[in-house]
């Protein structure tokens, strides 16, 4: 055998090995792996009690979708049920803010909600659910945002059980919003569900006309929410931005997501003296826009004091009802001809919008994935929700 002919058999043998790496249908990374025949699911069976369960993957229907799971994060409202299943929940399998790998799907699957092609061992994320719309799409003009509808991880349990992300597999079914994010790694993909609840209070506040890219913005509160606001900023351009907080750590985890500056309330005595500080870190003007990311009453009664006449102002602090705050109505918003709007969860037009918010921001540096503090395994769900309790963390995210 001469030379060249070894190395055409060489070449022969790579490229039919190669072909059969590249088997059109053939799953892929996990998936090509076996399905079990069942699955480990983590329920909260009481209060403050997960137990692993396993249960049947049930059949693949036509319009359905089996996903590996690959990992979720905890969120607030996790942290809720956890403590109080405030929606009565219990047993439940919870996890909303997961992302895994297409392992099979029924013959009528082609396309995701956006209409990109699916196949198995693509990645995805769902969002939410329109069992009693179905005719709702992204490209609506009506702007339904996400509370009015069904999200897996905060479903009642049913006999399909697969029904939350806090497990190995979940299944998808026809009629859910899904989404093809193969291009985002996965630490991104577990930040989308957050990032989306920032994407639409910015959209909120542009619609007052008063957020420019050069507008002195304040952003009050720097746990995950207010972190991820001036990231979005950041990727709008805007610069000027001015962090406050009553964490140190917090606040320079704010400085290196890119607030120019930042101040700490626990320094100042007072509400006049706060607002003075701001005013100070802005060169000794108030801020023409401000971002009320806390949970606390009494965060939202301050923050009037640190806009303009003329300025703006989104409450995205209290996901639930956290109480009454007190302002002043003459001071606050008619003497100073405020602008205020609300903003809760997102739209699924918004959810899209963010896998380009999530390329943007790693394109400009900010330090997203540095948000995850804390991974865990499924087995020790129990403790990954001790941890976020404690609030020593940001997110928090279980990886299968
Ligand atoms: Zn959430």
């Amino acid at each position: 055998m001469s030379n060249i002919n070894t190395m055409d058999v060489e070449a022969v043998v790579k490229q039919v090995l190669q072909s059969m790496l590249e088997q059109p249908g053939k799953p892929v990374g996990n998936a090509g792996n076996e399905i079990p025949k069942t699955a480990r699911v983590a329920m909260l069976t009481a209060l403050e009690k997960y137990e692993i369960k396993e249960f049947p993957i049930p059949p693949v229907g036509d319009g359905d979708i089996l996903v590996k799971v690959e990992g979720c994060g905890i969120c607030g409202t996790d942290a809720h049920e956890f403590k109080k299943d405030p929606f009565n929940l219990i047993p439940v399998a919870l996890g909303h803010e997961g992302t895994g790998e297409i392992v099979k799907m029924g013959k009528n699957v082609k396309a995701d909600s956006a209409g990109n092609p699916l196949k198995v061992g693509d990645k995805v994320v769902t969002c939410m659910i329109f069992k009693d719309n179905p005719d709702i799409t992204m490209f609506d003009l009506n702007k339904q945002n996400v509370g009015g509808a069904d999200v897996y991880g905060l479903l009642p349990d049913d006999e399909i059980h697969l029904n939350g992300w806090f497990s190995d597999y979940i299944l998808i079914r026809e009629g859910s919003t899904v989404f093809n994010v193969s291009d985002l790694d996965l630490k991104s993909r577990i930040l989308i569900e957050p990032c989306a609840v920032l994407v639409h209070a910015v959209e909120r506040a542009k619609s007052t006309g008063i957020l420019r890219f050069n507008s002195r913005v304040v952003v009050q509160g720097c746990g995950p929410i207010g972190l991820i606001c001036i990231a979005v900023l950041r990727t709008m351009g805007i610069e000027n931005i001015v962090a406050v907080d009553g964490e140190q750590k917090r606040l320079d985890f704010a400085r290196e997501m890119g607030a120019e500056k930042s101040v700490n309330f626990k320094d100042h005595k007072g509400i006049e003296a706060l607002a003075k500080a701001v005013e100070d870190a802005f060169g000794g003007h108030p801020a023409d826009f401000a971002f009320q990311c806390t949970g606390a009453p009494a965060g939202h009664s301050n923050v009037y004091k640190f806009v303009r006449n003329g300025g703006g102002l989104c409450e995205l602090g209290f996901f639930i009802n956290n109480g009454d705050a007190t302002i002043n109505p003459h001071l606050d918003i008619c003497s100073k001809e405020l602008t205020l709007v609300g903003s809760w969860v997102y739209t699924l037009r918004d959810y899209a919008t963010t896998f380009d918010f999530l390329k943007r921001a790693k394109g400009i540096g900010l330090p997203i994935d540095k948000l995850i503090t804390h991974e865990f395994p499924l087995e020790q769900i129990n403790e990954a929700h001790v941890t976020n309790l404690k609030m020593e963390g940001l997110k928090i995210a279980i990886i299968i």
